[in-house]
């Protein structure tokens, strides 16, 4: 990778942040290329063919070798696993060595979607995750992650921080995945190094504080708060830390780390306590800069408990009844524990369990996704969507059909399929057992249902 100079000012924050020697190593370390890493869906089975390394904080990453082509592996389309850089896959420590409890979370700057797969992981069937995403065409691509991720646990939003408002003391666990000057991404991206300036680095911290206002909010009594950055310095990290200590009442969260992982801690005063951050810099650490806290709301806090709506209205969803609910999920063979909404005559299925969480979400905030979209019923006949196919949910009375790579990858591209002996009507596609979408068999023709604007153009 050929070497880009850094912004003076930059060199100057960095030296201050780890002196000479160690800003030496630091720029070696940008300069080199970054190492590929994948985390598994655990909700879905497939083994890695490529040579692999696990990384020490994460029980589903792996570090690869080499770099594939990804697009051209019809696995990660079919949600089988998610390109993450390692640094962020820590969050899942955090949650595992904290044990902290599932319940309603929520990913505030969550596309493309990163660690709400990882939320969604870690949630499964005890929990429901609202992944939200300000700007709409990003929202999009979070949307698409989240069903092929296929959990079925997730609602998506497209909105501004500020119109969780009316959600005060409303989640278990609120994650602030904040946007950031970039300085973690210098190695990846070396446009980062062009866009950095000390201006910008105070627009961002300007920005993050308009955001952690609205979020210290939404966590309730005992609930947890994350934040991070992908950046290095103090007014985007450590003062956050203070700004929201002094802000709402939380208590400090400390994270046992192994001294090999090399991942270091730093420590804020602030209101009388001590809190701590986690910063991983890519000379000490095989991922990109990150940086990471964890804070605890007061015991003393709010806790909102959504109610017991009578009457659900909603300008464009209609509820179904609890028994019809339940009786659709026998008829698809599901486990019982679904609720049903339609959205223009179409199926969409959330976990009963959250279903109150759900209708005080869809009050207030602009749904792109939510559960599992099954599809439509025609008659007795269920014409089935294609986020079924890639959800973790059981696909009914619907024959499959297994094909191979070229296949897939014709599958994939919206090709026809030139396949003999195939059941007639619906068939679900699958890949090393990994289902895909559908195909429809007419007879005369197969038509090849793969959404269009998914399509793979190589
Ligand atoms: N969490 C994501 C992941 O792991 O895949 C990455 C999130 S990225 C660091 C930050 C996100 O915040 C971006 O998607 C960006 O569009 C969004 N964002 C930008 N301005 C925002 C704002 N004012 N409030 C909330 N989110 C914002």
């Amino acid at each position: 990778m050929p070497e880009t100079n850094l912004p003076k000012d930059f060199e100057s924050q960095m030296l201050e942040l780890l002196g000479q020697a160690e800003f030496e190593q630091f720029k070696t370390a940008i300069n080199k290329p970054s190492r590929t890493s994948i985390r598994l869906n655990s909700a879905k089975n497939f083994s890695l063919s490529w040579a692999n390394t696990s990384i020490p904080w994460s029980s589903t990453g792996f570090f690869l070798d080499e770099r594939p082509s990804f697009t051209l592996d019809p696995a990660i389309h079919a949600g089988a696993y998610y390109v993450q850089e390692a640094s962020s896959m820590f969050i899942e420590h955090i949650l595992r060595s904290q044990n902290i409890p599932r319940g309603i979370y929520l990913d505030l700057a969550a596309a493309p979607g990163g660690k709400s797969t990882l939320l969604s992981s870690y949630l499964g069937d005890e929990g429901m995750l609202v992944a939200n995403e300000v700007i709409q065409p990003r929202a999009q691509v979070l949307k698409e992650n989240i069903i092929k991720w296929g959990l079925g646990n997730t609602v998506v939003t497209n909105n501004d921080p500020e119109h969780y408002g009316t959600l005060e003391g409303f989640f278990d666990l609120v994650l602030v995945d904040a946007p950031c000057s970039g300085e973690g991404m210098f190695r990846k991206d070396p446009q980062a190094r062009e866009e950095w300036s000390i201006d910008s680095v105070q627009l961002c911290s300007a920005r993050q504080k308009r955001i952690m206002d609205q979020a210290g909010a939404l966590v309730k009594a005992d609930g947890y708060l994350v934040y991070s950055t992908c950046t290095f310095n103090e007014q985007e990290n450590e003062d956050m830390i203070r700004f929201l200590t002094e802000e709402f009442s939380y208590e400090p969260v400390r994270i046992s780390i192994d001294n090999a992982w090399n991942i270091r801690e730093t420590s804020v005063e602030s209101e009388g306590k001590i809190f701590f951050g986690y910063r991983f810099f890519p000379h000490l650490v095989e991922g990109e800069g990150f940086f990471i806290t964890v804070f605890k709301r007061s015991s003393d806090a709010y806790i909102q408990e959504p109610k017991r709506v009578k009457d659900f209205k909603h300008p464009y969803l209609k509820e179904i009844w609890d028994r019809d609910s339940s009786q659709l999920d026998e008829e698809l063979g599901f486990d019982g524990k679904g609720k049903y909404y339609t959205l223009n005559d179409s199926f969409f299925r959330i976990s009963k369990d959250w279903n109150l969480h759900f209708q005080k979400i869809s009050q207030h905030l602009s749904l792109k996704y939510f559960g599992v979209e099954i599809g439509k019923k025609q008659k007795s006949d269920w014409i089935p969507n294609h986020e079924w196919a890639l959800s973790i949910l059981p696909k009914g009375d619907f024959p499959s059909y297994e094909i191979l790579e070229l296949e897939a990858l014709e599958f994939l591209r919206k090709n026809e399929l030139e396949i003999p002996d195939l059941p007639l009507g619906w068939v679900l596609i699958t890949y090393k057992n990994l289902p895909l979408g559908w195909i429809k068999n007419l007879g005369k023709r197969v038509n090849n249902y793969y959404p269009k604007e998914w399509r793979i153009r190589m």
